[in-house]
């Protein structure tokens, strides 16, 4: 019998579903009904997307913990999609320990091949919260716009892709204090030389090789994909066995729908 995994983007967890949220989980709803209408063992699976600096900031701001938050909002996201009659098969966490089990053989997989490499870059830090920001939580005016609250992986205004150092002015999202740049070691997919292994007979005619390819992030040039860390998170699957373990994993290796390599695809 033909076999069909469905998945929709999951949904951030620190926030109630919007309409966005509710298109994509619509469509594949539709989409997985006529695959049951059609006989097809059929597997319709989402859940919510807890991990990462967007929980933790919200948990911070509403003065509950993390997991507090994150339990709070699945109830939510759980009732409005039942209201709506969505027919998930599963709609589970991403803070689960099976996920946590499969994300770092993932990993493991693919360090035990050769394709996790080290590279250190700049990152801007918060001297007065202590920690690294992720690119969002970086805000300052867009040199497109001069909109004056620009996060600093994109503008809210104009829409414009943006990295922190282009920001006029930044400043830590969380407590206001400018930040400075420091160097940091993150991990990295090493996409080219993994890329020819995804190329057509490998992955189903070449269809899964298509999506990998390489996009207009510039990973056709040799940049790496980011696999870990979370930007000084206490938030998120611990990097296995590394020395990195601290660290929590990007969204690339955590949700099923990111297992494409688009780098700098806004997410939520
Ligand atoms: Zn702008
Ligand atoms: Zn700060």
């Amino acid at each position: 019998m033909k076999k069909t995994l469905i998945t929709s983007a999951l949904p951030y967890v620190n926030n109630i579903p919007h309409l966005g949220n509710l298109i994509q989980v619509l469509s594949a709803d539709v989409y997985a009904r006529y695959c049951r209408l059609r006989g097809y063992e059929t597997l319709y699976v989402c859940g919510t997307d807890e991990y990462g600096t967007a929980t933790e900031t919200r948990a911070l701001e509403e003065g509950i913990t993390p997991q507090e938050l994150c339990d709070r909002y699945y109830q939510v996201h759980l009732e409005v999609y039942k209201w709506f009659n969505i027919a998930f098969d599963s709609f589970g966490r991403t803070s689960t320990p099976k996920h946590t089990e499969i994300t770092q053989s993932i990993f493991l997989g693919l360090d035990k091949n050769g394709y996790i490499k080290e590279k250190t870059i700049e990152q801007t830090y918060c001297e007065t919260c202590d920690r690294f920001l992720a690119d969002r939580y970086v805000r300052g005016t867009c040199p497109h716009c001069e909109y004056p609250e620009a996060r600093g992986d994109q503008c809210e205004n104009c829409g414009k892709l943006l990295d922190p150092t282009d920001l006029v002015e930044p400043h830590c999202g969380v407590c206001g204090a400018t930040p400075v740049v420091r160097e940091t070691t993150h991990l990295y997919i090493d996409l080219p030389a993994i890329l020819p292994k995804l190329d057509g007979e490998n992955l189903g005619g070449g269809r899964l090789g298509q999506e990998c390819r390489p996009d207009d992030s510039g990973l056709d040039q040799g940049r790496l994909a980011r696999t870990g860390h979370y930007a000084g998170s206490e938030v998120g699957h611990p990097c296995a066995e590394t020395e990195f373990r601290e660290q929590g994993f990007l969204c690339m290796v955590r949700c099923p729908d990111r297992l494409h390599f688009h780098h700098r695809q806004p997410h939520g």
